[in-house]
């Protein structure tokens, strides 16, 4: 579980309930469902092993979301010396020339400090310097690169590390959220009133009530969670081919401003999903990062940072 989930009480039982929404999905559908319906074809085992093999992935995406790093900026603890020197810096940008003014004293400070770019600032509540794009999430206390938005759901932030894991989870969710449904349609329209769950079965009716209430259950647990994440993905993607993530598509609307995005959708997905092929991107396995991935720090700098 990510250090999210150890101060996160409240992401802690999301997780729980989480896992116990989808094993339960599970449990239904192959005991309720589809060895009644198809008991002893080869459609019931191949149900039973698709159903479980998007399980599986939704688990595993899920887990990796949960315990992957986001994207913690490497913390730099900075004095109240250095913070006031790099506002002063700010204030001497001079844009006429493009460039800063280095030849005082306080500038000797901040040079010390090399990895800091122009258009990086300093948070204050982690009293250390983070690159464009990053923002500080108060449950896990810490800057997190293009960081999304914290998801209790997952326990953990969803940033430039997570993003993809995150995405898959919620695909996943939609698919079993789908073949739920259809499933339960599927179990209907075949109902034998004499099989094991019918009413002139071995278990009488007792079998065919519980399989009414299971299903219902289901019914209504697949329609939550894929209504969810249908709202979820349409957010994720608006945000994702606007060149932006949720957090800074809220502070942009509070700006009124639109924006226009210039590169193709592909590359843009691309960027967040990793390179290669796109069958790769719903695979939750790590991908080869990007060139914007690298957070570039000199050596030296290195050493002092604590991740
Ligand atoms: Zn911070
Ligand atoms: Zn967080």
């Amino acid at each position: 579980m990510s250090r999210s989930c150890c101060v996160d009480p409240c992401g802690f039982f999301c997780v729980i309930i989480v896992w116990s929404c989808m094993l339960y999905a599970d449990y239904v559908v192959i005991e309720w469902l589809v060895l009644p319906t198809f008991d002893g074809s080869l459609w019931g085992a191949i149900h039973v092993v698709l159903y479980n093999t998007v399980l599986f992935f939704a688990f595993l995406s899920h887990l990796r979301t949960a315990l992957s790093d986001p994207g913690y900026v490497p913390i730099h603890k900075v004095s109240q010396a250095e913070i006031d020197n790099f506002h002063r810096r700010e204030l001497r940008y001079d844009p006429d020339y493009d460039d800063y003014t280095s030849e005082s004293a306080e500038d000797t400070l901040i040079s010390t400090n090399q990895f800091v770019g122009r258009d990086w600032n300093i948070c204050t509540r982690c009293q250390s310097f983070r690159p464009p794009r990053a923002h500080h999430c108060r449950v896990c206390n810490r800057c997190v690169q293009r960081m999304d938005h914290h998801c209790p759901w997952v326990a953990n932030c969803v940033g430039q590390k997570t993003q993809k894991y995150f995405l898959q989870f919620i695909l996943y969710v939609a698919i079993l959220a789908g073949y739920s449904v259809a499933l339960i349609i599927t179990a209907w329209v075949f109902h034998d009133d004499n099989g094991i769950t019918g009413r002139r079965g071995p278990y009488g009716e007792n079998a065919q009530h519980a399989k009414v209430i299971h299903t219902i259950c289901l019914g209504i647990e697949s329609a939550l969670f894929g209504l969810f994440v249908v709202a979820v993905s349409c957010d994720q993607l608006q945000a994702i081919f606007n060149e932006e993530t949720i957090v800074e598509a809220v502070m942009r609307r509070n700006t009124r401003r639109r924006r226009v995005p210039k590169r193709p959708k592909r590359e843009l997905l691309g960027e967040v999903c990793g390179p290669g092929h796109w069958i790769l991107w719903m695979l939750p396995c790590n991908s080869l990062p990007g060139e914007r991935d690298i957070l570039r720090i000199p050596k030296d700098v290195g050493r002092r940072l604590e991740v």
